[in-house]
Order: C-alpha cells, then sequence, then structure tokens
C-alpha cells in the first residue's frame, strides 16, 4: 500500500481548488458533499460554478492565483488541465502549508481522492492507487445497488437510537437487534412512513427484544476457588455482584456466600465431591428452572468449575434449554495446597507433567494408570482420594512405586484450619486413618512440604513419616 486511507476532519476547515473547468466540475461535486469551506480560484470558471459561488455553496475568486490564497487550507486541488499552470499553482499552495493533489499526476500529488460510495455517515472509499480506474469505478457501481440508498439515513438515525438500546445484554442480543433494524425494520419503515417512522420501529423492535430476552436468564458457572475469599477472581466477584440467584456446593466457603448479592436468592446444592445430597439431574432442573424464570443465576462450585465439577451434565442441560452460559474459572483446590507447601506443580528435572486425579467416580473407587503413576518424581494431585486412600496405595505399591515415595495430604487448603498430614505411601492409609479429617482433602503423590515452609511453621504440618 503506497496510500494509506484515512477520512479527514473537514467540518469548517478550507478546501482550496484551482481551475474552472470539466476536472474542476468533477472534483467539486465530490467536494460539495462535504461540510468544508470550498475556495475555487479560476479566471474562467464554468456556469455551474458561478452558480454553486451564487448559491453560496463556495467562494469563487475570479482571478489566477497568487501566493497566500490557499493559506490554511487542509486541502488543495490543482485541476486547470494544465501541466505548467498546475506545476505552478501546486508550488504555491504547496508553500502556503496546504496538502496538495494535482489531478491526473499521481506521481506530483501528496493525496488521491478515492471513488466514494456516499451513504453519509456510511462512506465507502475504493482506491487502486492509479492502478485500475475501471475496477474501481466497477466495485463503486456493485456497492452502490447493493447498499440500500437509505442506509445512510438508517445509519444516522441509529446513532441517536445507541444509548438506548444499550439496554440490551452485550453481545449477541444487541448485535441481533441492529442487524434486524438494518437489514428489514428500519428499510420497511422508511418505505412506509417516511423518516419520521424510524423511530417508532425502532422503539418497537426494542420493546419486543427486551421481552424476549427478559424471558430467558442467564448462567454464570462460576469457580468460587479453594476457600479463601481473597483467591476468588474479579469476574466471580462481578458475577456474585448481580446474581438474582445462587446456587453453590456445600465446599463453598461462607465468606464466599457472603459477598453474593444482598437481594439474591441463596440455593444449597449440597454437592461434596461425588457425596451428592442432591442429584445431579436434580442440581440440573434446578438451574434450568430458575434460568427459564428470567434469572441471572450464577452456579457457584469450589475451585476451579471445569475440574471434577460436573460442569458438562449442567451445560448440556443449558444447551437443551436454549440458555446462554458462560464459565468463570476459578483456582482449583491443587493450586491452593501446592502454594500451601511451597511446592510446584511442575518442576524441571523432576516432573515435566503433572495428574489429577479422583479417588472417586460413579463406579466406586477409579482406575488410573497406576505403572505410569508409580515412576519416581511423579506428581499427581489426587482429589476426593481420602476413603480411596488404601486403594491408590495398594495399587501403587502393586506396581512398583518407591514405598519411600512422599506423600502430602492438604486438609482445607487456603483456609485458616488448614492442616498439612507430611507421609510416606508406605504410611498413607494409617496416617489418614489416625488423622482423623473431616474437611475436604487432597492427597499429593509425589511432594513434600519445602523445608523452609516447614521450618516456618506457620502452617499445621504433621510429620507422619
Ligand atoms: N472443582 C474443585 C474440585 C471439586 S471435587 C476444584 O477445582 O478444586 C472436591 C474435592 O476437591 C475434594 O474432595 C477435595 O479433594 C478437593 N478440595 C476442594 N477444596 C479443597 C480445599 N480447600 N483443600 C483441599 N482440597 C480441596
Amino acid at each position: 500500500m503506497d496510500h494509506f486511507p484515512v477520512f479527514m476532519a473537514v467540518a469548517g476547515r478550507r478546501i482550496v481548488l484551482s481551475g474552472g473547468g470539466e476536472a474542476a466540475l468533477a472534483k467539486l461535486r465530490l467536494i460539495l458533499k462535504t461540510t468544508a469551506h470550498v475556495t475555487v480560484i479560476a479566471a474562467q470558471a464554468a456556469p455551474e460554478i458561478h452558480r454553486w459561488a451564487a448559491e453560496g455553496r463556495l467562494h469563487l475568486i475570479s482571478r489566477g492565483m497568487e501566493p497566500g490564497d490557499a493559506m490554511c487550507a487542509v486541502l488543495f486541488y490543482a485541476a486547470n488541465e494544465d501541466d505548467v499552470e498546475d506545476a505552478r499553482v501546486a508550488a504555491l499552495a504547496h508553500r502556503d502549508g496546504a496538502r496538495v493533489n494535482i489531478v491526473d499526476n499521481l506521481a506530483d500529488s501528496q493525496f488521491i481522492t478515492p471513488a466514494i460510495v456516499d451513504r453519509d455517515p456510511v462512506v465507502v472509499a475504493i482506491g487502486t492507487e492509479g492502478a485500475a480506474p475501471v475496477l474501481a469505478r466497477r466495485i463503486k457501481r456493485d456497492l452502490e445497488e447493493r447498499l440500500p440508498a437509505q442506509l445512510g439515513v438508517l445509519a444516522r438515525i441509529g446513532k441517536t437510537f445507541r444509548a438506548a438500546a444499550d439496554v440490551l445484554p452485550m453481545g449477541v442480543k444487541r448485535r441481533d437487534f441492529w442487524s434486524a433494524f438494518y437489514d428489514k425494520i428500519g428499510p420497511q419503515a422508511i418505505e412506509k412512513g417516511g423518516e419520521s417512522a424510524v423511530v417508532p420501529a425502532l422503539e418497537a423492535l426494542l420493546d419486543e427484544t427486551l421481552a424476549t430476552t427478559e424471558k430467558l436468564g442467564h448462567v454464570d458457572l462460576v469457580g468460587a476457588g479453594p476457600g479463601d475469599p481473597e483467591l476468588l477472581t474479579l469476574k466471580a466477584r462481578k458475577a456474585l455482584d448481580v446474581a438474582d440467584v445462587v446456587i453453590y456446593d456445600r465446599l463453598v466457603s461462607g465468606e464466599i456466600l457472603e459477598l453474593a448479592r444482598r437481594e439474591a436468592v441463596m440455593i444449597d446444592a449440597g454437592k461434596e465431591g461425588f457425596g451428592a445430597a442432591m442429584a445431579q439431574e436434580d442440581i440440573d432442573a434446578l438451574i434450568v428452572q430458575h434460568a427459564l424464570n428470567g434469572a441471572h443465576v450464577v452456579r457457584l462450585k469450589s475451585g476451579d468449575p471445569t475440574v471434577f465439577g460436573r460442569l458438562d451434565e449442567e451445560i448440556d442441560a443449558l444447551d437443551a434449554a436454549g440458555i446462554s452460559w458462560r464459565i468463570v474459572p476459578g483456582i482449583t483446590a491443587a493450586s491452593a495446597a501446592v502454594a500451601g507447601i511451597g511446592q510446584s506443580l511442575t518442576k524441571r528435572g523432576r516432573n515435566g507433567s503433572v495428574r489429577f486425579l479422583t479417588g472417586h467416580d460413579t463406579k466406586g473407587f477409579a482406575d488410573h494408570d497406576w505403572k505410569a503413576l508409580a515412576r519416581p518424581g511423579e506428581v499427581a494431585a489426587i482429589y476426593m482420594g481420602k476413603r480411596a486412600a488404601r486403594f491408590i496405595q495398594g495399587r501403587l505399591l502393586m506396581h512398583g512405586a518407591n514405598p519411600m515415595t512422599p506423600v502430602t495430604v492438604i486438609e482445607n487448603a487456603s483456609r485458616p484450619d488448614a492442616r498439612v498430614l507430611a507421609t510416606t505411601l508406605a504410611q498413607l492409609e494409617p496416617t489418614l486413618t489416625k488423622a482423623g479429617l473431616n474437611g475436604p482433602a487432597l492427597t499429593f503423590l509425589g511432594l513434600a512440604p519445602r523445608d523452609a515452609v516447614a521450618a516456618r511453621n506457620d502452617m499445621n504440618i504433621e510429620e507422619f513419616a
């Protein structure tokens, strides 16, 4: 691109043109569409130019161009159809500080004027950098046919209605509203009742759109993090601020529930891992029902909703009911738990991958690739692993894991009552039995608390090795 297309502010500024013949007329027809102050300098001017001058649409100076004539002009056109005269006036205008265009002289012009399709305020500019004027004309003709003549009127009225339409939720709803206006409702209104019918048509369309919007609610599937309210994301916080209904799992801490909008209806879905108090189908139905009533529902899940959260079942139910939803991620228990013991989930030279396992699945104790997990250096975060501890321990040892492999159990990670049990694979099951945990706990295979964290002793670390 040797020429960069821009739209220049010319309202109230000067545009000066030197010349009074055909080339001058062609350019003036374009320039007079603007709200600039137009001056024409021509010893001899065509009758149209005299008429425009008489109508006050331009200022005509009936003589040859002199120094200072283009003073303060933003644009200057040399349109004398005479190379010598054009070069002379261009040099003068240049000295006056104007950007210069010499008609039909690309090389000596500082700017060129594109072909335009005018549906003011919608303007399409077409340029070929002088390479193919025929092509530019053809594209212009195609666009002229394609863009309805009232597009400009619609755009102007649409602009005044923008603020009113902002009551629609951003995204599909709002885009659909405007598409319906430009494609159908707007042109129909003009055809039937002229310009004055457009605003009432817009108002009716908005009412109709709002009515259908209000019928369907929206569901935010939000991660509440591991418990510490400061580990909530800002997005989650904002969702809670506007919720009409909050449906939460048992693991979501009370401090976080406190943050929900005062008027919000709070519903305990009672779920804790796989120990579901309410059947999953009932939870799905509950979310759908509130959304269908038009509520903004926050489905609040502990940690990250995409980790062992049965999220997909809820999403399927929402999709089936045609309800809009989005996922707001959260900090998963594994992230909070390793932070508590001062370790990384991955470490160069130790483990290039980390697994998130569930101790339980719908069929009971969950099976995994025990052989791979038994290799030295493996790190795995085991969710819902308390009851499956003996099973997991047995499987790993059977597949050749070192009994001295460090294992750390972190209960209530990120909460004031956090407990850390530092043990080994061999001691895992007796450790858990002895400790008698009753909060949510995560078991790390292959990680011990970092010495420095243990020494600081600001956490309740219990050694069981
Ligand atoms: N979506 C959640 C996990 C839900 S499964 C997340 O991303 O964290 C529930 C299991 O998560 C619990 O049985 C426990 O293993 C783990 N968990 C959740 N919160 C925890 C916490 N604060 N401390 C330790 N483990 C936690």
